[in-house]
């Protein structure tokens, strides 16, 4: 089942032009394409959006035989096959939402050579009976996108592409491309040994999105910061968030301040999620939150700014998400709400967390998270070293760049809170130690006696911000713990001991609750 020789004297140049009408490979495309036409197996690792696709689809059309499309979610799938179709390209796709006479139907035809492209879900695709029809028709590449997911290590394991490392075996002298917008180290190794791929040509391009600057802001009243940026945003935005339920009150708390705005997650009837994306292509809704359900697919180019409202769980997912901003490569911004209670709260999810095998995994991969949470230096490098893109030089678009942390001698600030705590005998929440560190009498307080004790006011000098931020970096640097099953009390550690006696010094970064500028874009 060699293939035949290419006779065929199309060039790709000409299938770009034709059949897709642009003028200009981007950046890997066509080497790529030449090496899949010379037969050799192939690791393509792009970001969204970086044009993947016309990688395999460009060859489908060239190669004398049918191309196999791996792809794990039925609605891209449909896209894809109409949007080729649209093109006069004859492409076709199989996956358990096609009726059985259909589905004969399309086996007919591919018989019959009509198709050039397949595209098939990879729990059909390795089942046997299916692996026995493809040995009947003429076979010219296989190309599996989203190729992440044979990895333990990509952020989206798919129990059904495991099987996938088979076709080599099936199919020794079939040319297969994995394609993934997932760059790391491992995975990439991962991908290429899990799919077989043999001396495969790997390009990757930058991940850099040098339009999108990087911002955070430590969370303090999250609602209303989150209020505050969108107002003062033109265009349309993206707010991600963890759950539904938050969807559902964010969108509220924006919609009846007037802003213009929509609740997105996976609860919503289909008709209702299809109308609110609709609405959000053509600029009828500015600002759309959701949970990380929304966006995959949606090919909107002017989205200004995306808001992570609660930490994502990995640097790719970040990644991601953040990319849907500007992808018509004018000023944009990311912009996460950090708050280290959220991430101690996380860590604890996903320890809780059903699949044990994967927690070491993803407690990595959120290590990282907050890694880029908490960077001191240039956050973009931080990305890009994830992606194994080293780069020496500052960007001088992120916040970090445009204004670097400040750090102090936090020594006494730390051990006003510790004694406070330590006084209020390890039995109190945050924001009522806060409230005796600031000298506040409310009805408990006097009850409890607890304005006579000595810290009581000795933190009237810092706001309230400041103190919830303090405590956030002591907690994030264990000198204090959050006892979840004691309402949220707040206790000391044994680090806490020496801090309290002076013997070690703490240093604390100034809290970053309001951005320094709200102006955007590489050149500012
Ligand atoms: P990916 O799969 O990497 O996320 P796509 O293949 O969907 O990206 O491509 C993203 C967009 O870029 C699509 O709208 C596609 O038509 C467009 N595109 C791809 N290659 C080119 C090119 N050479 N010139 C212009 N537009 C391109
Ligand atoms: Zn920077």
């Amino acid at each position: 089942e060699k293939p035949l020789p290419i006779e065929n004297s199309t060039k790709p140049a000409e299938v770009l032009k034709e059949v897709f009408g642009y003028s200009h490979f981007r950046d890997g495309q066509q080497q790529v394409i030449e090496q899949v036409l010379s037969q050799r197996d192939a690791l393509v690792l792009m970001p969204t959006g970086g044009g993947k696709s016309l990688c395999y689809q460009i060859p489908a059309l060239i190669l004398p035989g049918i191309t196999i499309v791996v792809s794990p979610l039925i609605s891209l799938m449909k896209d894809q096959v109409d949007a080729l179709t649209a093109s006069g390209v004859a492409a076709t796709f199989i996956n358990s939402s096609i009726p059985r006479e259909q589905l004969l139907n399309i086996y007919r035809q591919l018989q019959d050579g009509k198709f050039k492209l397949l595209y098939v879900a990879p729990e059909r695709l390795m089942q046997l009976e299916f692996i026995d029809r493809l040995h009947t028709l003429n076979l010219s590449l296989i190309a599996v996108d989203e190729a992440h997911c044979v990895s333990h290590w990509g952020h989206d394991f798919r129990q059904d592409y495991r099987l996938l490392g088979q076709l080599k075996t099936h199919f020794p002298n079939i040319p297969v491309m994995g394609l993934t917008a997932t760059a790391d180290i491992a995975t990439r190794a991962d991908i290429t040994q899990q799919l077989n791929l043999q001396t495969p040509y790997v390009f990757r391009s930058s991940f850099d999105r040098p339009n999108i600057r990087y911002n955070l802001l430590s969370k303090y009243k999250a609602v209303d910061q989150l209020i505050h940026y969108v107002k003062g945003q033109e265009g349309s935005g993206i707010v991600y968030c963890n759950s539904r339920a938050k969807v559902d009150e964010l969108s509220f708390k924006l919609a009846k301040q007037g802003i213009n705005s929509a609740g997105y997650h996976a609860g919503l009837e289909p008709e209702i999620r299809e109308k609110i994306q609709r609405d959000f292509i053509q600029d009828n809704v500015d600002v759309i939150v959701a949970t990380v359900a929304f966006g995959m697919g949606i090919n909107k180019s002017n989205v200004r700014y995306v808001v992570h409202f609660d930490l994502p769980r990995s640097i790719e997912s970040y990644y991601q998400e953040t990319g849907r901003a500007g992808r018509d490569g004018m000023p944009a911004e990311a912009l996460l709400l950090y708050d280290e209670k959220d991430a101690a709260r996380i860590r604890q999810w996903i320890a809780m967390g059903e699949n044990t095998e994967r927690h070491d995994v993803e407690l990595q991969k959120f290590a990282a998270m907050e890694a880029f949470a908490d960077a001191q230096t240039c956050r973009r490098q931080v990305l890009l070293n994830y992606f194994s893109e080293y780069s020496g030089a500052h960007c001088g678009n992120c916040d970090i760049c445009v204004n670097p942390p400040k750090r102090f001698d936090g020594t006494i600030q730390a051990q006003k809170v510790l004694s406070c705590i330590y006084r209020l005998e390890q039995n109190a929440a945050t924001q009522y130690v806060i409230d005796v560190l600031r000298g506040k009498s409310h009805k408990r307080i006097v009850e409890q006696q607890h304005d006579k004790l000595p810290t009581h006011g000795a933190g009237k000098d810092q706001s309230e911000a400041h103190w919830h931020n303090v405590i956030s970096q002591l907690i994030h640097q264990g000198l204090i713990r959050i006892d979840i099953t004691q309402n949220a009390t707040l206790k000391l550690t044994e680090a806490a001991r020496p801090v309290l006696k002076s013997e070690v010094q703490v240093t604390l970064a100034v809290p970053r609750l309001a951005l320094e500028t709200s102006k955007r874009g590489k050149n500012d």
